[in-house]
C-alpha cells in the first residue's frame, strides 16, 4: 500500500538518518584529541633554531654523544620520527635525537629541535611507551616553544616595542640562552621550564603519544619512576619541576578520548634496552671532568662530529643545520685596546663618547645599542665593551634603587653564574640625573690565556626615564682587565647628555 509504504519509507529514512548523525558524533570522537596552538614568542624560529644548534654544538664539547650509527642513536631516532610525525608541518621543526653516554636519567630538547636522551633513560625505561613519554613531554616543551617564551615573562609584559629591550642580546652568560633559563656547562646543560610548562608539556606531550599510538599514562609512570628513584634523576628533576598530579591530570585528559589499542613493545625496543645497558656510560662527575680536559671534543670528534671551528665548518651532528657562532676565542688585551680618540655616539634618547675603535651596532627592534672592540664579541656575545638597554619598568614610579635592583633581579634570574658584587649606590649621570650603580659578577664569554673559564664583571649603570622608563648600560670585561678599561668606561659614562 501506498501510505504504508510511504511510512515505512520514512521510517527508514529517519532511522538512517539517526544511524548517520550516531555515526557522524562518533567520528568527531574518533578524530580524537587536536595540539593546541602554540602561540607567539619574541624569538623568530629562525632566531629559536639558530640558539638551540648552538648549544647543540656546546653539549657535544661537553658530553660524550654515541655516533649516529649506533643501534641506540637509531633507535631513539626512529621511536622520535614516529612522535614527531603527529604534528602538523606548520607547527613541526627541524627535530633531531641523539644519545648521550650518561648513567644517569635525563634527557633534554633545546629550542627548535634538537634532543638528547641519557643512555640511563634507555636502561631505566620498563617499556617503549615510557621512553616515548620522556621523549613527547620533551618535544612539547619545542612545540610549544617554553624557552622562548621565558624570555619576557613577568617582566616587560605586552609592550611591542620595548619588550626586547631586557630582552635583548646582552652578551656573553647574559646572553639570550641564560635569559631563556638555558645554561651549559661543565658537562651539565640546565634548563628551567616552570611549573605550568610542566603541565602543558605533559598534556600537549599526552595528545602525542595518543595520535603516535602510545599509552598516554605511560609519561606519567615514568615521572613517578623517577620520583620514586631519588637520586638517579636530580637534573631532569629539578629541570622540569612536579606540576602534581601528573597520572590524575593525564587520566582526566583522556577521559573523553576515544579508546585505542594502544602499541606494545617493538622488537627493536627490547634489543636497544638490553644493549644499551652493555655501553659504557659515564657518571656526570666524569662527564664533568671529561668536557674540562677536552675528552669529548677528541671523542665525538673521532665519531665523526664537526665544530664550527673546524675546517669544513659544517655542524656537529649529520642532522644538522648550520652551526651558530663561535664561542670567542683566546683575545688579548691589544686587540681590545680603547683607543684615546673618542667619537661621539648618537643612541637616540642620549649621546656618549666611544672610542674611535669601538663600533656601535644598534638593534633598532630591541630597543639596543653595544658599542664594543671587534674583538670583544662574537655573535650574541660580547666580553668586552657596553651594552645598552632601554626597557619600562614592572610598576610606574619606582625608586632609583628599586629599579636597579629590579633589574639585577631579572638578570640574575636568567644567568646563575651572576651575582651581585658591590653595594646598590646612587650615581649622577649627565651632569644631575639621579642614577644607581651596582657591580656585578659572572662567566666571561671569552677564555683566559690559559684557554679556561674566567670571571666577568660588570658594572651596571641604571638610568630612570620619565615614571615608567629606564635605560641602563652594562660596561662589560673579564676581571682580569676590567680595572686597565676602567678609566675608559667612566669617561664614556661622563660623556652621557640626554
Ligand atoms: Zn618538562
Amino acid at each position: 500500500m501506498m501510505t504504508t509504504q510511504d511510512s515505512s519509507h520514512s521510517r527508514w529514512v529517519a532511522a538512517w538518518l539517526m544511524i548517520w548523525l550516531v555515526a557522524c558524533q562518533h567520528a568527531a570522537v574518533a578524530s580524537g584529541p587536536e595540539l593546541p596552538n602554540p602561540g607567539k614568542t619574541q624569538l623568530t624560529r629562525e632566531q629559536q633554531e639558530k640558539l638551540g644548534l648552538q648549544v647543540a654544538e656546546e653539549v657535544y664539547k661537553q658530553m660524550p654523544v654515541l655516533p649516529d650509527s649506533s643501534p641506540e642513536t637509531k633507535y631513539i631516532q626512529s621511536l622520535g620520527k614516529r612522535l614527531v610525525e603527529t604534528i602538523p608541518p606548520e607547527h613541526s621543526w627541524p627535530f633531531q635525537f641523539h644519545v648521550v653516554a650518561q648513567k644517569e636519567i635525563n634527557a633534554f630538547a633545546l629550542p627548535g629541535g634538537p634532543m638528547f636522551v641519557n643512555i640511563g633513560t634507555l636502561t631505566a625505561a620498563d617499556n617503549e611507551a615510557e621512553l616515548a613519554g620522556v621523549m613527547a613531554h620533551e618535544i612539547s616543551h619545542v612545540y610549544m616553544q617554553h624557552s622562548a617564551k621565558q624570555q619576557t615573562k613577568g617582566w616587560v609584559e605586552g609592550l611591542a616595542g620595548i619588550a626586547g629591550a631586557i630582552v635583548g642580546d646582552v652578551g656573553g652568560a647574559w646572553g639570550s640562552l641564560a635569559k631563556m633559563g638555558i645554561q651549559v656547562g661543565a658537562g651539565t646543560l640546565m634548563m628551567k621550564y616552570s611549573r605550568s610548562d610542566e603541565a602543558q608539556a605533559d598534556a600537549v606531550g599526552a595528545i602525542i603519544l595518543w595520535k603516535a599510538g602510545y599509552n598516554p599514562v605511560a609519561l606519567a609512570d615514568f615521572f613517578e619512576k623517577l620520583d620514586s628513584k631519588g637520586g638517579h634523576g636530580p637534573q631532569f628533576l629539578s629541570d622540569h619541576p612536579n606540576p602534581g598530579n601528573r597520572r590524575t591530570s593525564i587520566q582526566k585528559e583522556i577521559r573523553e578520548w576515544p579508546a585505542h589499542k594502544y602499541l606494545s613493545d617493538s622488537a627493536d625496543f627490547a634489543t636497544v634496552n638490553k644493549h644499551a645497558g652493555s655501553i659504557k656510560v659515564y657518571t656526570a662527575q666524569e662527564i664533568a671532568e671529561g668536557a674540562q680536559n677536552g675528552q669529548w671534543v677528541a671523542e665525538n670528534r673521532k665519531n665523526g662530529a664537526i665544530f664550527a671551528g673546524d675546517a669544513s665548518g659544517a655542524p656537529p651532528s649529520s642532522q644538522g643545520g648550520t652551526a651558530g657562532a663561535a664561542p670567542i676565542a683566546k683575545v688579548s688585551i691589544t686587540e681590545i685596546q680603547p683607543s684615546s680618540v673618542f667619537r661621539s655616539a648618537n643612541l637616540g634618547a642620549f649621546k656618549m663618547d666611544r672610542p674611535e675603535n669601538w663600533e656601535l651596532i644598534k638593534d633598532q627592534q630591541s630597543s639596543s645599542a653595544t658599542i664594543a672592540p671587534h674583538a670583544g664579541v662574537s655573535g650574541d656575545a660580547v666580553a668586552y665593551g657596553v651594552v645598552i638597554r632601554a626597557l619600562q619598568t614592572p610598576e610606574p614610579n619606582m625608586s632609583v634603587k628599586q629599579i636597579t635592583a629590579a633589574i639585577v633581579k631579572r638578570l640574575e634570574s636568567g644567568d646563575s653564574n651572576l651575582k651581585q658584587s658591590s653595594e646598590l649606590k646612587a650615581i649622577n649621570v649627565s651632569g644631575g640625573v639621579a642614577g644607581g650603580s651596582v657591580e656585578l659578577e659572572t662567566i666571561s664569554p671569552v677564555m683566559d690565556a690559559a684557554g679556561k673559564p674566567q670571571r666577568e664583571r660588570d658594572w651596571l649603570i641604571m638610568v630612570p626615564l620619565g615614571s615608567r622608563q629606564a635605560i641602563f648600560l652594562v660596561f662589560v670585561s673579564p676581571m682580569a682587565h676590567f680595572e686597565q678599561l676602567r678609566p675608559t668606561f667612566e669617561r664614556m659614562l661622563r660623556s652621557v647628555k640626554f
